[in-house]
């Protein structure tokens, strides 16, 4: 893979023989990419003597990926949102900053000023497109994988520490790394690659339990989160006349309903299996703000639609971004006529092109 270049493995491998302190950090709101990533390093930092690996993230995970840590993982956690003061001082004493599927610092929402204040080497593994480089001494980019944790893979696989064999690797960082694909891949519907492949393969044949991981991430969700699912398909979604499809999630409604962080993931990629929707959108009231989740068909960018419109960015067909009480919208009663006049506006003028 040209993207792995023996140079950057070297210096990777430099830095972290150097560094004693290592932090990984990945995005707020972490997903299975996010965190499977982040434990697979964890892991690798472990099996490379660095013992005192943190990872520290500004909000804590989902619960249907509880089961991809282990008493140690578990240890090496710091969550900004329920002790700021510990999130904090692990990055300020830290001497090596290793990012892990997102593309800028703000993306780590109140990680971002310790970050950027932050005089420790930095490097970069992910697949988002628009990175910011500069921010970093190491870059792995690439948009052509599946996930942060496929390009994590391919980066483990060329250190010399494990060989090129993942049955180096613990079991509990082979199977992160299958969960974070499996995620960012809704379960290989999207965005598989041929290396994508020959990951998910050399994987089963080290030994991991795909079977097991699927039935943790797909198996063990609430009876009110099917529930929420008829509803919002059957009455909350509305279809423009430019192929917009959208669903506005108010806090009243996901209350109702029970619902937990990490709950409705997926179900804004289900309107895209209608002929004519070209953009799904699914919005979620979460404070001051309303998170936008966005996918799109090909030939159609979720990514500049964020960008534009959204405060956001991300893939080329899966994308996210926020709109900001007052500033975009008043209240989430606001959203549905936002989101027709700035999708009518992006199908209708032009930025297509
Ligand atoms: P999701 O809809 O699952 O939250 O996000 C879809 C994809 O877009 C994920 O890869 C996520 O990391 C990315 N994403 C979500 N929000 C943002 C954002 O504000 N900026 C960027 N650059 N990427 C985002
Ligand atoms: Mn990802």
């Amino acid at each position: 893979m040209e993207i792995i270049n023996s140079c950057k493995i070297n210096r990777l491998v430099e830095l972290i023989g150097n560094s004693s302190r290592p932090v990984i950090v990945t995005h707020l709101k972490p997903d299975g990419d996010a965190m499977g990533s982040s434990i697979a390093m964890y892991h690798f930092l472990a099996m490379s003597g660095k013992k005192e690996a943190r990872i520290v993230i500004n909000d804590r995970y989902p619960k249907y990926l509880e089961f991809l840590f282990g008493e140690d993982t578990r240890k090496a956690i710091a969550i900004h949102s329920e002790n700021a003061g510990e999130a904090a001082m692990a990055i300020q004493e830290s001497d090596l900053i290793i990012c892990l599927d997102f593309n800028a610092f703000h993306r780590t929402e109140n990680l971002c000023i310790y970050l950027q204040e932050s005089k420790a080497a930095k490097v970069l593994i992910d697949h988002h497109l628009n990175p910011d480089s500069e921010s970093f001494d190491l870059v792995f980019s690439m948009t052509e994988v599946s996930s942060a944790s496929e390009l994590l893979y391919h980066v483990l696989m060329a250190m010399p520490l494990t060989g090129g064999d993942p049955a180096t690797l613990p079991s509990e960082a082979t199977a992160a790394l299958m969960t974070g694909m499996t995620t960012d891949t809704n379960n290989f519907g999207n965005s598989v690659y041929p290396s994508t492949l020959k990951m998910a393969s050399e994987l089963l044949r080290a030994g991991v339990d795909r079977d097991a991981i699927l039935n943790s991430i797909y198996n063990q969700h609430s009876e009110n989160r099917l529930r929420l699912m008829g509803h919002m398909m059957k009455d909350l979604l509305k279809i423009t006349d430019d192929g917009v499809a959208y669903i506005v999630l108010d806090k009243k409604t996901q209350d109702a309903y029970h619902i937990e962080e990490g709950d409705t993931e997926g179900f804004v990629n289900m309107p895209l299996s209608i002929a004519n929707v070209k953009m799904s959108l699914l919005l979620k009231e979460d404070g001051d703000r309303i998170r936008v989740s966005i996918r799109s068909k090909r030939g159609t960018s979720a990514n500049r639609c964020a960008r534009l419109f959204f405060n956001g960015g991300g893939h080329e067909n899966a994308a996210g971004g926020r709109l900001l009480i007052p500033e975009n919208v008043a209240s989430i009663e606001g959203a549905a006529e936002y989101i027709e006049t700035y999708t009518h506006r992006y199908f209708t003028e032009g930025y297509e092109d």
